[in-house]
Parts: structure tokens; C-alpha cells; sequence
């Protein structure tokens, strides 16, 4: 059985079509890419399987572990082992590190804080009594909230972009990361507009103008996302 399935998913802003008949399964234990152009909905997409705020009124269904979860808050999503980075950085300013990464990983070990922050690269002793707010830069923070993700244990990791804004010495860390949730048993899936990205998975969707276009290995999907010659209209595509 898949670990999620995406059955017709359409989605509608203000008028304009976000999604359109998106069907899509993730199983259990692979690392999935979903990349496509600027403006595909690829975040669109990580959004509405963890049900954000505005992604809620859709057309067709989310099954999670055989469950339909649509009508499902954040928290009980979260509560079945969906996580989304970074779905709402505001919601932990002012809160020490060491708090946040306790309540990511709520029932486990504190150690599981301290290795996780190792894991990231972030040295526990320096960043354990730092709080989550603007004096931590950006790639800093993303990287707390990486190992807030990998405290968690979540059965499918949503992870949007998750090298942007993060210091080239540490991309290499996040695909550390990204190896280790995988042995772990986690399911990961890479939100990402980067061909370097895309390298780190098992399997790839690619998405245009609200629509999959294609699935296949990272090697089938390669090509036209490096190319940028997208099976679709987009201006970006050489082909029509
Ligand atoms: P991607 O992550 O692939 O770059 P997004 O999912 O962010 O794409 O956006 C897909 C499309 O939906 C874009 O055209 C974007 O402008 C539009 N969009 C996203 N969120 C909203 C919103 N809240 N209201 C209206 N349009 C939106
Ligand atoms: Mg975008
Ligand atoms: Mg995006």
C-alpha cells in the first residue's frame, strides 16, 4: 500500500487554477523529488497534503495510510506522522532552541535534540540556548528547523526547498540529513527547483502549470528539467 496517495487533486485561488488532476502515490521508504518551474505548484502541492491554511477547499483526495485525511487539521496530520518544513517560521519565534527541538520531539530523548542539531552541523553547545528569531540567520534557522524535522521521526517529510538561503558548506549537510531520515524509515520528499536537488532521490515527479507531467527515476526526469524543455507551454519551454 502506498504511504500516500494523491487521488485528482485540483486546487483553485482566486480564479486561477493552482492544481489540475494531480494523481500521485509516494511509497514507503523511497525519497521522491518534485520539481518543475517556478510557479509549477510544487509548494502548492507539499501545502495541501499537510493541509495549510488556504489549502484546505480542494477537489479529490488525500489518503494517508489508507485514511482519508482531507478533512483533517495540521495538527492531526502531524499527529499521523506528516511533516512539512518550513510550513509557519513565525510559529516558534522567541522559543529557545533547546524548547523547540524538546517539543519537535516530544517523547523521545533530549539527546535526540543534541544529535540532531549535530546532525545539521550546528554545534549543540553553541546553539542549544539560542532562541529561534531573526538573530539567527536564515540559513541557521533552517537548519534548526531541519533538525526539529529529524526529532520528529515523521513517517513523510515534506521538505520545500530545502537548500535554499543554507550556505554552500552546508547543502552537503542537508543531504546528510536528507540520507539519514531515509535510514531512519522515514519517506522524504524534496520539494525543489535544483538539478543538484533532484540528484539525491529515488524517484522524481515533474510538475508545470498545476499539472504532473511525468514521473520517473531521477534519470528519466533529468533531462528535461536541466534542459529546461518542459513537456508543457511554459515560456520557459523551448518546446510547445
Ligand atoms: P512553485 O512552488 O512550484 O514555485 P507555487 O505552488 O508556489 O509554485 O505556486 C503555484 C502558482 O500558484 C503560482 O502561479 C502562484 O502565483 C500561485 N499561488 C500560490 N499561492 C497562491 C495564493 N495563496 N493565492 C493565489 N495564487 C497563489
Ligand atoms: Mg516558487
Ligand atoms: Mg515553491
Amino acid at each position: 500500500m502506498a504511504l500516500l496517495s494523491v487521488r485528482h487533486l485540483s486546487l483553485t485561488k482566486e480564479g486561477k487554477t493552482i492544481l489540475h488532476d494531480v494523481c500521485l502515490d509516494i511509497e514507503p521508504g523511497y525519497v521522491y523529488a518534485v520539481v518543475g518551474p517556478n510557479g509549477a505548484g510544487k509548494s502548492s502541492l507539499a501545502a495541501v497534503i499537510m493541509g495549510l491554511h488556504g489549502y484546505r477547499e480542494i477537489e479529490g483526495e488525500i489518503i494517508f495510510e489508507g485514511e482519508r485525511i482531507n478533512d483533517l487539521s495540521i495538527d492531526e496530520r502531524a499527529r499521523r506522522g506528516i511533516t512539512l518544513a518550513w510550513q509557519e517560521p513565525a510559529r516558534f519565534d522567541g522559543l529557545p532552541v533547546r524548547e523547540y527541538l524538546r517539543l519537535s520531539a516530544k517523547g523521545h530523548s533530549d539527546e535526540e535534540a543534541e544529535q540532531a542539531l549535530m546532525l545539521v552541523g550546528l554545534d549543540p553547545a553553541r546553539y542549544l540556548t539560542r532562541k529561534v528569531d531573526q538573530t539567527l540567520s536564515g540559513g541557521e534557522r533552517k537548519r534548526v528547523e531541519l533538525a526539529a524535522v529529524v526529532a520528529m521521526r515523521p513517517k513523510l517529510a515534506l521538505l520545500d526547498e530545502p537548500d535554499s538561503g543554507v550556505d554552500i558548506d552546508a547543502v552537503e549537510r542537508i543531504f546528510d540529513v536528507i540520507r539519514y531520515l531515509k535510514e531512519q524509515g522515514t519517506t522524504v520528499v524534496l520539494v525543489t527547483h535544483s538539478a543538484h536537488v533532484l540528484t539525491h532521490a529515488d524517484r522524481a515527479f515533474l510538475m508545470c502549470n498545476g499539472k504532473l507531467l511525468r514521473e520517473g527515476t531521477v534519470e528519466e526526469i533529468l533531462p528535461y528539467f536541466s534542459s529546461r524543455c518542459y513537456p508543457c507551454n511554459h515560456p520557459n519551454s523551448p518546446v510547445p
